[in-house]
Parts: structure tokens; sequence; C-alpha cells
């Protein structure tokens, strides 16, 4: 399958982790929008949030774990932080393989762009 996710979490594409276990890898994003921020990626290839389904709930359950454990890493738990999915077109994916953005490191504005 064609997809750059899919490639950079199987290893096919290096790059560095900043987290890896059996079920997520999380890099940095190659056009950071925030001093920090981190792609938590599911290694199944799951298209949009609109596609999770019966066991990939607990999946993404887990993304949340890993993302509280970067944000502390990261030293960006306590001011606080953003956990972005965007979903389809209208939501501004353009990667079709899940993911989510932890975005921390500056004050965010309210609503999003
Ligand atoms: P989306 O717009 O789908 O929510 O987010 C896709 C993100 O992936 C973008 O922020 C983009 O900068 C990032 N991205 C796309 N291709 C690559 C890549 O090859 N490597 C890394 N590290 N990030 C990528
Ligand atoms: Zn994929």
């Amino acid at each position: 399958m064609d997809c750059i996710f899919c490639k950079i979490a199987n290893g096919v594409i290096k790059t560095d982790f900043l987290y890896e276990d059996d079920k997520v890898v999380a890099f940095k994003d190659i056009n950071p929008v925030a001093p920090a921020h981190v792609l938590i990626v599911p290694k199944k290839h799951i298209e949009s949030a609109l596609l999770i389904e019966g066991e990939d709930f607990n999946l993404i359950g887990h993304v949340f774990k890993v993302a509280q454990k970067l944000a502390k890493e990261l030293g960006i738990s306590e001011d606080g932080f953003r956990i972005v999915n965007n979903c389809n077109r209208a939501g501004g994916q353009t990667v079709m393989h899940i993911h989510f953005h932890l975005l921390g490191g500056r004050d965010m504005q309210w609503p999003p762009g």
C-alpha cells in the first residue's frame, strides 16, 4: 500500500521515533506548527477517525495514554497542550492514515482555523 505513514511506522522510511511500541509510533512533524509538534500514529492502517471500529477503539485509547506520556516528557503537560485529529477533507486531513497531532510549547487559539 502506498501510504507514507505505513512506510514510516514499518521502518521502510527511516524516521527517529520519540516513542514506539507494538501498536503505535510517535515522531516529529516534518512541518511543525508549534514548538512541540509530534504525530502519534497507530501502526494499523485506519484511514480516518470515521473508520474506527471494534477493537480499534481500545487502540485509540492507547494513543491518548502515549500522548500523556509524551506531553510529560516534552515538558508541556502542566502548561497545557492540544491533541488534534483532522478527519477528511473539510477537517483538514491530508494524510489518509489516522494520526493525532500533539501540540504544545505556545498558547493555542480558539476557535481553530
Ligand atoms: P493532517 O493534515 O493529515 O492532519 O496531518 C498530516 C501531517 O503530517 C502534517 O502536519 C504534515 O506536516 C505531516 N507529514 C506529512 N508527511 C510527513 C513525513 O513524511 N514525515 C513527517 N515527519 N511528517 C509528515
Ligand atoms: Zn497507512
